[in-house]
């Protein structure tokens, strides 16, 4: 069988290389860093399965004006990108009209619905699975006003089919006693789970591929050249062809879509994380403050606290006020915190739909694209990986693939 390459070896690279190889392909990953060091290497590691609230929401219209002004907002904008980012904070704020909101937290949902079944085969591995804590997602708001302006959301999660218990203070307080008693309200998301180690999981995976005779080349890819029987890859100054190509570039991949006949909007929403060494046992699973935009998960090496938006392109250089609202904020939940030993800068990517593309690319059946899973891609991973999978295979996807097609913009 002809050989297929991967561009990105991230969680939506690795979950299809996964399967592509389970289906008896050869292939090849590219990627300069190796494996699991974009921004699946910091994320929050929750399975957030009843995530189809994207940001993009009418919510939007009424915080926008706040969040860019107060101190304590998780949502920023770098406003000497602004000239840049404009044309996509204007197709975002048109998908947070009621319509168009609905229709990308429908399409969310569709394949959040088919998340945990796109995970099984990983996880019915037993390495893989002992990554897996089956502790639900707690996410919390510290006043009843804010929990009330979340409600029409929960009730669209309902109606797509996400369960889950609502809690008042004592419950939160039974459930997380080492929680200060700053929340009023809390919501107990049903089957929802997390990753002790991202990163762990993805190198336990990639070792496990490796010995099944996956590739990895650690190398920048330039450009991707669709032809009449395949596609190339060009990396380091050299061309190589495949019989397929995925773009799973994360953040990094409207370059490559462009170089195959599609014009995306993709941007990114720079997110942190700051981690407590060796506190893990205050919490037993993640826990979200919905007013401050994050997660307190506890992981194998710590607490992480990871989340935050901040509109700002791809500099290296870190808001520091973003890194102490998530110090400050998680010590005020957690008052038994110590001190964070580092912190980290992750770039998601993200359409300004919040819906992920996957599909095939105009120029060529033979280019498939998995990429623009904003908050998601941990949790979309095996999904994709099987999207990916079946259009190379050509069976029926396991979902109707148009409302993420790259063509939709
Ligand atoms: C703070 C934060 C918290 C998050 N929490 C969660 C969560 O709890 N649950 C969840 O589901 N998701 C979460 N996410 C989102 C999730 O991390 C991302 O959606 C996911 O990591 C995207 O995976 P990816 O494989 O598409 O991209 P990436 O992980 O970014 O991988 C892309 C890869 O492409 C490579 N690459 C780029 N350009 C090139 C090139 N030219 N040639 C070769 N390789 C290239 C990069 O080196 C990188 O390794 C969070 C994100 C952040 C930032």
């Amino acid at each position: 069988m002809p050989d297929i390459a991967i561009v990105g070896a991230g969680f939506i690279g690795l979950a299809s290389a996964a399967a592509l190889m389970r289906d008896g392909h050869r292939v090849t990953l590219f990627d300069p860093s190796g494996v699991g060091q974009g921004a699946s290497f910091g994320n929050a590691g929750t399975f957030a399965h009843y995530a189809c609230i994207p940001v993009n929401n009418p919510s939007v219209f009424r915080d926008l004006p706040r969040f860019l002004l107060s101190n304590d907002s998780p949502f920023r904008l770098r406003w000497r990108y602004l000239p840049q980012l404009a044309p996509w904070l204007a197709r975002f704020l048109m998908s947070s009209l009621p319509r168009r909101y609905e229709a990308s937290a429908g399409a969310l949902a569709a394949l959040l619905g088919r998340a945990q079944d796109g995970y099984a085969p990983l996880l019915a591995n037993e390495e893989l699975g002992r990554f897996v804590r089956p502790r639900e997602c707690l996410y919390l708001y510290s006043n009843a006003a804010s929990f009330d302006a979340a409600r029409p959301a929960l009730d669209l999660r309902r109606k797509h089919g996400v369960a889950f218990d609502l809690l008042a203070g004592d419950d939160i307080r039974a459930l997380e006693p080492s929680l200060a008693p700053i929340f009023e309200r809390g919501v107990l998301f049903s089957d929802s789970w997390h990753f002790s180690n991202p990163l762990g999981f993805l190198e336990t995976l990639y070792e496990q591929l490796a010995a099944q005779g996956l590739k990895l080349e650690r190398a920048t890819v330039s450009a991707v050249q669709p032809y009449a029987d395949g596609a190339s890859v060009t990396a380091d100054g050299s061309e190589r062809r495949f019989s397929h190509v995925v773009i799973a570039t994360g953040a990094r991949s409207a370059q490559f879509a462009r170089q195959c006949g599609d014009t995306v909007p993709l941007d990114t929403e720079r997110g942190y994380h700051v981690r407590y060494p060796g506190a893990q046992q205050l919490i037993s699973r993640p826990v979200g403050w919905a007013e401050r935009g994050f997660y307190m998960t506890p992981m194998s090496d710590g607490i992480r606290v990871a989340g935050t938006v901040e509109l700002g392109g791809f500099s290296d250089t870190r808001n520091r006020s973003l890194i102490d609202l998530l110090t400050f904020s998680s010590k005020r939940a957690l008052p038994a915190l110590g001190t964070p030993d580092n912190d980290w800068l992750g770039f998601r990517p993200t359409l300004p739909d919040g819906v992920p593309v996957l599909g095939r690319s105009r120029a060529s059946e033979r280019v498939i694209y998995a990429f623009g899973h904003q908050h998601l891609g941990l949790t979309l991973a095996g999904v994709s990986g099987r999207i990916v999978a079946d259009l190379i295979a050509r069976r029926a996807p396991p979902l109707d693939l148009a409302p993420y097609a790259a063509t939709r913009f």
